[in-house]
Parts: structure tokens; C-alpha cells; sequence
């Protein structure tokens, strides 16, 4: 069964019907680290993580 993901960004749809709970993806749109929270009845949801930037300080 297929299911949508939409980005919480820039609410650009793709599928995600083989994406895990837990699993991180990049948005195909806008590049932002979404995080899988589960399956809604709209489908996916997602959040938006940070993502594991360099250390930039000394
Ligand atoms: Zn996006």
C-alpha cells in the first residue's frame, strides 16, 4: 500500500510507502532532513530534524 509523505516545509508530496518510523530522509524539494514519526491517516508524518551539522567553533 502506498502512502504520502508531505514535507512540513515546503509541502512538496512524495511517496513513502517504504519508509520506517524512525527513519530520516532528505525532502526531495527543498533538501531539509525530515524524520518518520508513523503512518497517519493522511499518511506519512513527518518532522523536521536538524541535521548533523560540523562543529563549527573552535
Ligand atoms: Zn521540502
Amino acid at each position: 500500500m502506498s502512502a504520502t509523505a508531505v514535507c512540513p516545509e515546503c509541502e512538496f508530496a512524495f511517496d513513502a510507502g517504504d519508509l520506517e518510523p524512525g527513519e530520516t530522509l532528505a525532502c526531495l524539494e527543498c533538501g531539509l532532513t525530515l524524520q518518520v514519526l508513523g503512518r497517519g491517516d493522511n499518511g506519512v508524518e513527518l518532522r523536521m530534524i536538524e541535521a548533523d551539522l560540523p562543529d563549527w567553533g573552535q
